[in-house]
């Protein structure tokens, strides 16, 4: 095999990629603070999406190294747990400023494997700075309560503790966003962590443990492990593991959830989605028109927050073509190509997928309006997976493509005569990740953020995904688990709480015996 020339150019040193002759390129393990080849004979292909490139080869770990990357964790938990809660808040600082510096660096090995644009992977890992910007303010984040004098003597408080090895599992499409929504709070609070990442898209994660590393987080506290389904169920098993967070598709989540929680863990588990954008008549035609298209297409609908699906009300319906003429005025091509709007999606396999559910929506009565199916792109990208912008009118509620997450390029639009048909709508279909009104009228949007029963919700505003203090609170078939990701429902997930009740008194009397439960 031939690896991709431009690999080693982006980053410079990546101590994370082997330089040894037999293993060229190869990603390496990340264990008890070295960067560790694997004696793995497995190894996964990372291929460029718009090019077919080789990127890197990523282990399937042995089932010794994850071993040792569990050891490794709980082995530093119990210093890491005793740093004071103001150096480690120092030391996620420093992280922060690193991140922000090399943001270029980490932007181009995500287009590089993962395909989106570089301005979109400069948002990925924006939007998980904001993350360890928040982790910064830990001390704050892990307050525990008090309350005095509950009966004579007596104290009530209660202290904010970590829970010790924490584990995440993350998915393709947002390969430095995701890593930083877990492991950065995680540690903050005083855990240790063993990384997963997506077996698609490594080098992100292995380049943000380098920093990690560069800003002081010590051996051992942030440990990365390669694979698929074995590893996994590793990390579902381990009996050191206390908390396993996920975030990917509906399968995996689910496993992971019955097969964590099984073992005792606590499990948060984000999973698929399908957005739906309503459209009123009275909304800011151009706007919302504007805002539809980027988030309808934007990073190739490969966002779980993407708005996949358009419910016209009433009138609407006629801004359709307008749509369309917006969408086919797109670009496509690879992500690092100046003006590109949409680079490829992951795989061939993702491609040939998408395919077929257009497909399907036509043959089941859709009108395709716009096909991207046979999108031309420039001849250095003919090897790449792309999918042009496409969007299928007439879409009726039991069609596959209305049914399923694409996670392509694709809108399908549907009518309905009133706002409370659309909430109808989208309060059936099973998934509760985001969704958007677009109206100019009070009234409409506080009884649609009232009524809709959707974990995000946008009033103007296409992709509604709520800042590091608040959480993201995607709902219903899109969630289960014991608490949401960042904010202080991920504090509360990383931690547990321990309550004193003291008794000190400054007297020497005695009261004697008492054998029944003390009234206060
Ligand atoms: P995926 O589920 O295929 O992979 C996610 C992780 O799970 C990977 O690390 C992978 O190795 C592992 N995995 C995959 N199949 C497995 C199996 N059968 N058993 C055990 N582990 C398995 O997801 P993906 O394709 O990488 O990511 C896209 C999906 O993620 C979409 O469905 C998208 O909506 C979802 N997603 C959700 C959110 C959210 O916050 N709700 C955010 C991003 C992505």
């Amino acid at each position: 095999f031939k690896f991709a020339k431009s690999a080693s150019k982006i980053v410079g040193n990546r101590n994370f990629h082997s330089t040894s002759a037999s293993l060229a390129n190869t990603t390496k393990l990340f264990i008890n603070g070295k960067f560790v080849e694997s004696k793995t004979k497995e190894w996964l292909e990372v291929r460029n999406p718009a090019t077919q490139e080789l990127v890197t080869k990523v282990p399937v770990s042995t089932k010794e190294e994850m071993e040792a990357a569990v050891k490794a964790a709980s082995d530093a938990f119990p210093a890491w747990r005793d740093t004071s809660v103001s150096n480690r808040s120092r030391i996620i600082s420093n992280y922060k400023n690193l991140i922000n510096k090399n943001m270029d660096k980490i932007a181009a090995i995500i287009t590089e494997e993962q395909g989106k644009t570089l301005p979109d992977a400069k948002g990925d890992v924006f939007r998980g700075l904001e993350v360890v910007e928040h982790s910064v303010n830990v001390a704050s984040l892990m307050m525990g309560e008090t309350v005095e004098n509950v009966s004579k003597n007596v104290d009530i408080y209660s202290y904010v503790q970590p829970l010790g090895v924490c584990a995440g599992i993350t998915p393709f499409n947002f390969p430095a966003m995701i890593p930083l929504w877990m492991f950065p709070l995680a540690i903050a609070c005083g855990n240790t962590f063993v990384l997963k990442p997506s077996e698609r898209v490594p080098s992100a994660s292995m380049f943000l443990v380098q920093l990690a590393q560069e800003a002081g987080v010590p051996d051992g506290v942030v440990n990365v492990i390669h694979g698929g389904k074995e590893a996994v169920n590793f990390i579902c098993d381990a009996p050191e593991v206390r908390a396993i967070s996920f975030v990917g598709a509906d399968q995996a989540g689910r496993h992971i959830h019955a097969r964590g929680t099984a073992n005792g863990k606590r499990v948060q588990s984000n999973m698929a989605a399908k957005n739906h954008a309503t459209i009123v008549p009275d909304a800011h035609k151009e706007r919302t028109l504007d805002a539809l298209t980027g988030a309808a297409f934007g990073a190739s609908g490969q966002r779980c927050m993407a708005l996949s699906a358009a419910v016209f009300v009433g009138e609407s319906k006629n801004w359709i073509p307008e749509l369309a003429e917006r969408a086919k005025k797109l670009k496509v091509a690879g992500g690092a190509t100046p003006g590109a709007d949409l680079g490829p999606v992951i795989s061939q396999a993702s491609k040939e997928r998408i395919h077929e559910l257009i497909q399907s929506g036509i043959d089941e009565g859709a009108k395709c309006i716009l096909d991207g199916r046979n999108v031309v792109v420039d001849k250095e990208f003919s090897k790449g997976n792309f999918v042009g912008p496409t969007i299928l009118t007439e879409v009726k509620p039991h069609m596959r493509c209305y049914k399923e997450e694409i996670f392509g390029p694709v809108l399908v639009c549907l009518n309905v005569d009133t706002v409370d048909q659309a909430i109808q709508l989208i309060n059936a279909n099973p998934y509760g990740n985001g969704t958007a009104v677009f109206t100019s009228s009070g009234a409409v949007a506080r009884k649609y953020q009232r009524e809709i029963d959707v974990g995000q919700v946008g009033i103007n505003l296409p992709i509604p995904v709520p800042l590091p203090f608040f959480s993201f609170t995607g709902s219903r078939g899109s969630f289960v688990g014991a608490g949401h990701f960042y904010g202080k429902t991920g504090v509360q997930f990383f931690t547990q709480i321990k309550t004193i009740t003291s008794n000190w008194r400054d007297d020497d009397i005695s009261h004697g015996v008492s054998s029944s439960m003390n009234m206060p």
